[in-house]
């Protein structure tokens, strides 16, 4: 299995850490031609501002766009920001592709970063690690998202439509490989 990790800023090398642990062969996606050939790609975490603004450099917008509408795409904080099809901001250049509403920043300054143990049902029993760093959530989903997990106030942080996966906070940067195993899942049952 192939995955692409966009590599333009922010959390990449750590996802592709996880992505060979786990046996996937990686490659770091910046130009539109590394797109070729995945089976999967991930988006990590960073500043969705300068990722964005990279994208549109690189050319790689319509080239991700096209890729994402079928190819299982998982967008982490940042990369779920980039994701989204609604973020409330007209300026700032996103895929748009995925049926959630997004705000950007959600926990504030005095809590911008925090770890917390999340139940996941789709991971089995035992809960989930999180660690979020200037986290987004998702305010609203459409039709076909299921809500992977949410916070004990209820709001959301973890969600799929299909074959895209979008989680708020950095499965990345602990010891727990169910999360990147789940998206290896999604990339094995989509029909080539
Ligand atoms: N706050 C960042 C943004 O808006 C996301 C932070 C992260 O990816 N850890 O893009």
């Amino acid at each position: 299995m192939k995955v692409g990790v966009l590599a333009l800023q922010g959390a990449f090398i750590e996802h592709e850490k996880k992505l060979r642990a786990l046996g996937a062969e990686t490659v770091e996606v910046r130009l539109p031609s590394d797109l070729e050939g995945l089976d999967g790609l991930i988006m990590p975490g960073g500043e969705s501002t300068t990722i964005g603004k990279l994208a549109v450099q690189y050319g790689l917008i319509e080239p991700l766009r096209a890729f994402a509408q079928n190819k299982p795409t998982w967008g982490t904080c940042a990369g779920m920001i980039f994701l989204a099809k609604d973020i409330g901001i007209d300026r700032q250049p996103i895929l748009g592709l995925m049926d959630i509403t997004v705000n950007r920043n959600a926990f504030g300054r005095q809590v911008d970063s925090f770890e917390v143990d999340l139940s996941v049902s789709v991971l089995g029993d035992a809960p989930f690690h999180a660690v979020f760093i200037r986290a987004p959530v998702v305010t609203g989903v459409g039709e076909g998202v299921n809500v992977l997990a949410t916070l004990d106030d209820g709001r959301i942080v973890a969600a799929q439509s299909g074959h895209l996966l979008a989680t708020a906070f950095h499965p990345e940067l602990t010891a727990d490989n169910r999360f990147h195993k789940y998206f290896l899942n999604i990339i094995g049952q989509k029909p080539a």
